[in-house]
């Protein structure tokens, strides 16, 4: 399983996940969100300790910086997940696009009422 060093970045536990952006400005480091960190200050934090994750957890957090992440749903790690909509209702949650179509199908037969077209965040 892949490891990662956990460091302490301004009093807050950061993975430091190895990894740049594309222009090399800032480095990926995981704190609960996905975020970046300036790459001077991430390289020289001081190690608190070593975390191993597994393919599944790397692969979700991978997939929270493209937007996406695990849906609250069927809990499939995918690129891409919406806010949940009206009708099934959960603060927090994101739910993925086959989830959404099922719901839509299920609310138009049921309800009569059409959810809408799945959307994506961070789509315009
Ligand atoms: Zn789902």
């Amino acid at each position: 399983m892949p490891k990662f060093n956990l460091k302490v970045v301004n009093e807050r536990l950061v993975i430091d996940l190895d990894k740049m952006t594309e222009d090399y400005s800032e480095s990926y480091g995981y704190d609960g969100k996905p975020s970046y960190y300036d790459i001077g200050e991430l390289a020289t934090a001081a190690s608190f300790t070593e975390v191993e994750l597994t393919q599944q957890q790397l692969d979700k957090i991978m997939a929270e910086y493209e937007n996406g992440g695990e849906c609250g749903w069927c809990g499939e790690i995918v690129s891409e997940l919406s806010s949940p909509h009206l009708f099934d209702f959960a603060p927090g949650e994101k739910m993925c696009r086959n989830c959404w179509n099922h719901d839509r199908e299920a609310y138009l037969g049921s309800v009569g009422t059409d959810i809408g077209e799945f959307k994506p965040r961070g789509s315009k």
